[in-house]
């Protein structure tokens, strides 16, 4: 496999760029090797700088849930440029998405827009703080919510496969509000509401984690955490930024049942530029400036062109309901094919799917919480990573994050992937 111009392009990217990239985990330091630079993406395909091809499971971190470069939403996209940019002045098109969001999501009854999803939980955080008075938050070890100072204390993604859960450069003084429980432990969760409960002002959670590998929530965890923040007048916080629009329409609140007071989302609401939302209920949203004191704002927030793609794949969900079933359908199909390769083989790992994520864990589980997940052994991993990418697949480069599958990709697909998948276990075994 030839990497070559990767390669090159590598070297003179880390003259300018820390690590060469401008998000962690693209470097593939974890995996052993340099990034490979991607020149170009249709349907569930990704082409890189030196012409190999993958089947790309990372989809950009969840976003392309139509595949690459989707017809239906590029149609016309031409036009909408070159009726302007961005005006920093409202748009329609940013009251339709808004409509869109807010008729999807139980209980959530208005919706701002920004420009990621580290403001989106940015904001919401404030705004919870704004409305309770208080100033305690509640997150749960091994999830991520984006790079705020606050929440950037035993976090996920890049920050555990970099090993720095709390980053440097964030005051002892900030995160002094934060406080860390165990997710999926109610009980540790009811242990620090009795200590700080008048002082909490919110509990924020990825309600199916995806950013410690894929580790779902118990339904009664979720369930004790809605009725305990009630009990306390604090608020519930999900953040949908991997699950919005992707576990289903109306994201892990509608699977589970639960209606969250809050919801911040990403991802799949931009389709792939950089967009992000947070949304409430009405009387909490009503605190967010210009009508209320909480302030946020952004220049290029409701971008016309972000919010037009982002307007279409909601569309294009909303209108073809089946395209979760088949998601599902694909996803299981790699579950069990997954599963018995590992059986046949008698390897160390586990395969968890929550409808069209999954992990596949070297280790034996359950992986419950970030202590489970943290037993893994991540330069099998990494082998695995390098077996499969020869083989021309794209995983995630890192044991502790979610593979995506798209509407793009096909059965053949996953019965390729299935196959290298097998070999690549066998040699690593
Ligand atoms: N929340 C969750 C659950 C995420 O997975 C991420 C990013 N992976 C974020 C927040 C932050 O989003 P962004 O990278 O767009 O700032």
């Amino acid at each position: 496999m030839n990497l070559g111009k990767s390669k090159k392009i590598y070297d003179e990217a880390i003259k300018y760029i820390p690590g060469g990239v401008n998000s962690p985990v693209r470097a593939f330091k974890s995996v052993g090797t340099y990034p490979i630079f991607i020149k170009k993406g249709h349907g569930s395909k990704i082409e890189d700088e030196d012409g190999n091809k993958y089947i790309d499971y990372i989809c950009s971190w969840g976003p392309l849930i139509l595949g690459h470069s989707n017809e239906k939403l590029l149609e016309g996209i031409d036009d909408i440029l070159r009726s302007g940019i961005s005006f920093g002045l409202p748009t329609k098109i940013e009251v339709d998405m808004a409509k869109l969001i807010v008729e999807s999501y139980n209980g959530i009854e208005m919706v701002r827009m920004v420009n990621s999803g580290t403001e989106a939980t940015m904001s919401a955080i404030r705004v919870a703080r704004g409305y309770t008075g208080r100033d305690k938050i509640i997150k749960f070890e091994g999830c991520y919510h984006g790079h705020n100072d606050c929440l950037l204390v035993k976090s996920g993604s890049g920050t555990i496969t970099y090993g720095i859960p709390t980053s440097s450069g964030v005051p002892a003084d900030i995160i002094k509000n934060t406080i860390v429980c165990k997710y999926n432990d109610l009980e540790d969760v009811r242990k620090t509401f009795e200590k700080f409960g008048e002082d909490i002002a919110a509990v924020i959670i990825e309600p199916v984690a995806g950013n410690m590998g894929v580790v779902p929530s118990d339904k009664e965890f979720l369930e004790g955490l809605r009725r305990i923040t009630k009990e306390n007048g604090s608020l519930l916080i999900f953040d949908e930024v991997i699950t919005g629009f992707r576990i289903s329409y109306g994201g892990a609140g509608e699977v589970y049942g639960i209606e969250p007071d809050m919801a911040c989302f990403g991802k799949i609401i931009g389709g792939g530029f950089p967009v992000g939302a947070y949304g409430g209920k009405r009387e909490i949203m009503e605190m967010v400036s210009p009508i209320g004191p909480v302030y946020q704002a952004g220049t290029l927030s409701g971008n016309p062109l972000a919010m037009h793609i982002g307007y279409r794949i909601l569309k294009v969900l909303k209108e073809n309901k089946n395209i979760y079933k088949e998601l599902e359908e694909k996803a299981i199909m790699m579950e069990e094919g997954i599963r018995r390769n590992i059986e046949e083989l008698n390897i160390n790992a586990k395969i968890v799917r929550f409808k069209s994520m999954l992990t596949l864990f070297f280790g034996k589980g359950p992986f419950k919480n970030f202590d489970d997940v943290q037993s893994c052994d991540i330069e099998m991993y990494a082998k695995y990573f390098n077996e499969m990418l020869k083989r021309g697949i794209m995983l995630p480069p890192a044991q502790f994050e979610g593979m995506f599958l798209s509407a793009a990709h096909t059965k053949k697909d996953i019965e390729y992937t299935i196959k290298a998948n097998y070999e690549a276990l066998k040699v690593i075994k």
